[in-house]
């Protein structure tokens, strides 16, 4: 059974895998780290542990190493994986009826491989363009760069392709020039604006291959004139038949379920043109997994039967605004009754590693509900009043007093190294609508 997992850069994929790794193990000790999953399984699962590596060229996913820093002393939040990575684990499951008894007697237990599989979020966004013209993808692209703080981050590209002369020869040295602002452009939009559309997703996360020449595209304004346009256009077909290649055909088209992580709430306190940004781009997201003209569906094969969508860092607010983070990112996603191409969807507010307790605070004489935990800066207790979650798309006049608090908060530290599970948040509650039904 493969679960992907990927999420909008800067989600907090590496510490999700962390998380649920270490807690599945747990839970495969005894530890009752995981009720809602344990309740779904009948509390059948007897054993989990992970599979050695074996001889496939794709790197492992450094669990120990992540969960190693987090039982540190202070704890240490894991280091990001930037690249793809696997790794298997296998749920040992005693029999639920007298006659899988009997089946176990001869043939052993029953048994679950999860193949975990985390690839960069920035490669998520690909998916939406391969249903894209080279014209139209750099007439879309354009449009968003030139919009609003946007147009300041990429203002040495926009001047460089608004002063293009017409029909530009297809010259390689021009193009390579282009693409290395464009991509300065995506960097800092990504980086110091917080944005998260940014296409295509080898600019940002070039992975093993590295910034080969196939990357060298950017959009244009006039993008079916001349040799440069006709060079990009090119390039641009080659990208995406590329990343099918190495990594949709091979590793795409065979997830069976797929979790998708959204920073919402950093998308909240990085103001209203990053969120909406955010929202873009996971409509956009959802779009492709939902169908996207037969898309998901060809890419896919056998198809995804199960995706779930959750926001995460939500032990940044307390109980009443987790749920209120679940009413928005549905409303994101789009929640569609029918889901992508049938497969159940369902979403989610989760904290991989809980960091705080529910509080309350007093803000201008009157009480109300706030997070308690230890500043990761400074070791420091604080009593965080993070600001309302809306329930969904907030209207333009919620900015105007917008205000929403995240600190980063240090890890807790864990008893017996993190082997008897970690401290989370719905983790449970989406492995069971994940894989509850393999349990
Ligand atoms: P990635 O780039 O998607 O792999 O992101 P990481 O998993 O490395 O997470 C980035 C940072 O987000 C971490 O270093 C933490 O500071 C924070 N973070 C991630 N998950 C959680 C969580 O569940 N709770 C809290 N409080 N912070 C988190």
């Amino acid at each position: 059974m493969r679960l992907a997992v990927t999420g909008l850069s800067r989600a907090g994929k590496t510490v999700f895998l962390t998380s649920l790794v270490a807690n599945l193990l747990a839970a495969g000790q005894g530890a009752r780290t995981l009720p809602a999953l344990e309740a779904a399984s009948g509390g059948r699962l007897r054993g989990a542990r992970l599979v050695p590596a074996g001889t496939e060229s794709t790197p492992r996913f450094d669990a120990a190493g992540h969960v190693a820093a987090l039982a540190a002393d202070p704890p240490r939040w894991p280091e990001r994986t930037e690249d793809l990575s696997t790794l298997e684990i296998t749920l040992d499951l005693a029999p639920a009826s007298l006659l899988g008894q009997a089946r176990e007697m001869v043939a052993g237990g029953r048994r679950v491989t999860l193949e975990l599989l985390d690839y960069p979020g920035e490669w998520l966004l690909d998916l939406p363009m391969l249903a894209q013209s080279y014209a139209d993808w750099s007439r879309g692209t354009l449009a968003r760069l030139r919009r609003g703080r946007r147009a300041a981050a990429a203002a040495a590209f926009l001047d460089f392709v608004d002063a293009l002369p017409d029909r530009v020869p297809d010259e390689d040295a021009i193009a390579r020039h282009g693409y290395m602002l464009y991509r300065d452009a995506l960097r800092t939009c990504r980086d110091e604006l917080g944005f998260r559309f940014l296409q295509p997703g080898r600019a940002l996360n070039p992975g093993p291959k590295g910034e080969a020449p196939i990357l060298w595209f950017f959009p244009l304004p006039k993008p079916e004139e001349g040799g440069l346009a006709a060079l990009l256009a090119r390039r641009h077909a080659a990208y995406l038949a590329d990343q099918r290649a190495a990594f949709f055909d091979p590793f795409f088209r065979r997830f069976h379920r797929q979790a998708v992580l959204v920073d919402a709430l950093g998308a909240l306190h990085a103001g209203e043109e990053a969120f909406d940004d955010t929202a873009e781009a996971l409509a956009a997201i959802a779009a492709a997994l939902r169908d996207g003209g037969g898309l998901f569906d060809m890419l896919t094969g056998q198809g995804v039967k199960r995706v779930a969508f959750a926001a995460t860092k939500a032990d940044h607010v307390p109980g009443r605004a987790r749920d209120a983070l679940v009413g928005l990112l549905g409303d994101l996603v789009g929640r569609d009754p029918a889901g992508p191409l049938g497969a159940a969807t369902s979403v989610h507010a989760v904290a991989a590693i809980r960091c705080t307790e529910d509080d309350v605070a007093v803000l201008d004489g009157r009480p109300v509900a706030a997070v308690r935990g230890l500043l990761l800066e400074g070791g420091k207790a604080a009593k965080v009043y993070p600001g309302e979650v809306p329930l969904r798309r907030p209207a333009p006049d919620f900015w105007d007093h917008a205000f929403f608090e995240m600190p980063v908060f240090q890890p807790p530290r864990l008893a017996g190294d993190g082997r008897s599970g970690v401290p989370h948040l719905g983790l449970d509650a989406l492995l069971t609508a994940l894989i509850g039904d393999l349990l």
